[in-house]
């Protein structure tokens, strides 16, 4: 019998143990192979050189409306980390608030597969230096004072088993690029400009990606350029105007102001000592006008994602759902575990089913709510170029710099790495250091203008953290082209 059939025999075995022990659900993650990879060249040297390799497995229980969760590395002692899996949902049923539920089982048999050509973690490591090594070259310039270039590679193949009898296998594959390019401008302030891989929601997750010019190295003598004219500009002065956030900047808003805001285990208060709150209460779901008719944001199963996945971490197959439909808030990001309690406290039901967004970072992770591609469907008004002649007094924004948000994420504030000003429908100069804020609703409620399929990006987030302890999660957002109306720019940084 292979090494995975034993475990499985083992796991299930240990899985009608637990509901023996009046157990209403229990389920385990194998992780077989867990690797990450991580490179990045600083002024052409590789200062950053890392692989690491995790497995093991973690399960849950849960017993009297209480969860228990235990892991280990240690694959002959499964059974000893299923006890305390159930002795940790025993305490905590005695500090119980509202119980814990799962619903009704639902069963799933099935796998997942991303889409890839070429495995990084077969590419050797001098190619993968060489590629790396070539771009940084490409960004040299004499303007340039420093310069970063970063791959980031995961591979993971996890076994999902729980006591309705689900059986799962899926591999995860993530490419993660970027570079920066830095230099100071003349009152000595540092200057920046970066690019990112991304996609346009098809294609591949694999090392093929990052090695495409087209894709990667061949936007250098771009972000040079652009580089150089934020050397000479001026501060982007203050005031109200157009705000137009490319997909690489819109990305973050939508992040920040949409995705969190809408986990539930954030608007059931269950983050507020640790990532934060939210203004959403489970009472506005179906009712809550978040934006302009024009917002349309919902969760997308996009192929080229690191938020794809299949499956989330209970066994619920991932689907797309509105999120925000016409402007008015009609779902949030939930898992099966706190649905009862959402409808329950809205006194209707708001939530009806899991929403495929239970997951765990690692083996050694509980699964809570994530984002997994919390998108906002292109419009019909036109290209960039078109929203641009459309606006008379604006800026075109992209990629951040820095952020602020309430911990509610009613309000807040992004600084970007630069504008491009609009007047009369031409862009006009390039400011430097531009800034705008706002509170969320209003700010969707000013969405205007939202361009088409042509604008739409899928960008890569890498690095979302939550949870105690941390957590940090990959995920993706399809964004267009956005414009919003009089908004406050310009002020600090
Ligand atoms: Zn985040």
């Amino acid at each position: 019998m292979s090494f995975i059939a034993e475990l499985a025999r083992t796991v299930r075995a240990e899985l009608q143990r637990m509901t023996d022990c009046e157990c209403s659900f229990a389920d385990a993650r194998i992780y077989d192979e867990d690797a990450t990879e991580r490179l990045v060249f600083y002024d052409g040297n590789l200062e950053v050189n890392y692989y690491q390799q995790e497995r093991g497995i973690g399960v849950r229980v849960l017993k009297n409306g209480a969860v228990g969760f235990a892991a280990t590395a240690d694959f002959t002692r499964i059974k000893e980390c299923f006890d305390r899996a159930l002795a940790n949902a025993e305490a905590a049923a005695l500090l119980l608030g509202f119980p814990k539920d799962m619903g009704a089982p639902r069963p799933v048999k099935g796998n997942y597969q991303p889409p890839f050509t070429r495995d990084p973690f077969t590419v050797s490591r001098p190619e993968k230096i060489d590629i790396l090594r070539q771009i940084d070259r490409l960004l040299n310039d004499k303007i340039i004072e420093h310069r970063m270039v970063t791959a980031h590679f995961q591979k993971r193949r996890i076994f999902y088993f729980n006591s309705e009898g689900s059986e799962i296998e899926r591999w995860v594959m993530n490419t993660f690029a970027s570079m920066t390019a830095m230099a100071r401008d003349k009152e000595g302030r540092t200057q920046r400009r970066s690019f990112e891989l991304h996609s346009d929601g098809t294609g591949t997750r694999g090392f093929e990606w990052l090695a495409r010019t087209d894709a990667f190295a061949g936007h250098t003598e771009r972000v040079k350029k652009e580089l150089g004219e934020l050397l000479v500009a001026e501060t982007l002065p203050p005031g109200k105007r157009d705000v137009i956030l490319l997909p690489g900047q819109g990305h973050l808003q939508v992040h920040e102001t949409i995705g969190h805001p809408l986990e539930l285990d954030r608007i059931l208060g269950y983050e507020l000592s640790f990532a934060g709150g939210s203004h959403v209460r489970p009472e506005d779901i179906g009712t809550l006008r978040y934006g302009s008719d024009k917002l349309n944001a919902r969760v997308m199963v996009v192929e080229n994602s690191p938020g794809t996945f299949g499956y989330d971490d209970e066994g619920t197959p991932q689907h797309d759902y509105y999120l925000i439909k016409n402007g008015i808030l009609v779902n949030v990001l939930c898992c099966r575990l706190d649905l009862k309690e959402a409808n329950a406290r809205a006194g209707r039901t708001v939530v009806p089913n899991s929403g495929a967004s239970a997951r765990a970072a690692g083996f050694y992770k509980t699964p809570i709510d994530r984002m997994t591609n919390v998108c906002v469907e292109w419009g019909n008004d036109g290209t960039l170029e078109d929203i641009v002649k459309a606006t008379e007094n604006g800026v075109v924004l992209d990629m951040p710099v820095s952020w602020s948000i309430g911990s509610n994420r009613e309000h807040f504030h992004f600084g970007c790495e630069i504008a491009w000003e609009v007047k009369d429908g031409r862009i006009t100069r390039v400011y430097k250091n531009p800034t705008y804020q706002g509170h969320t609703l209003e700010f969707y409620q000013s969405l205007d203008m939202v361009g088409d399929r042509s604008t739409w990006r899928l960008i890569q987030v890498a690095n979302c953290g939550k949870g105690e302890p941390n957590q940090i999660m990959e995920v993706g957002h399809g964004v267009p082209v956005m414009r919003f109306k009089n908004v406050l720019t310009g002020e600090g940084r």
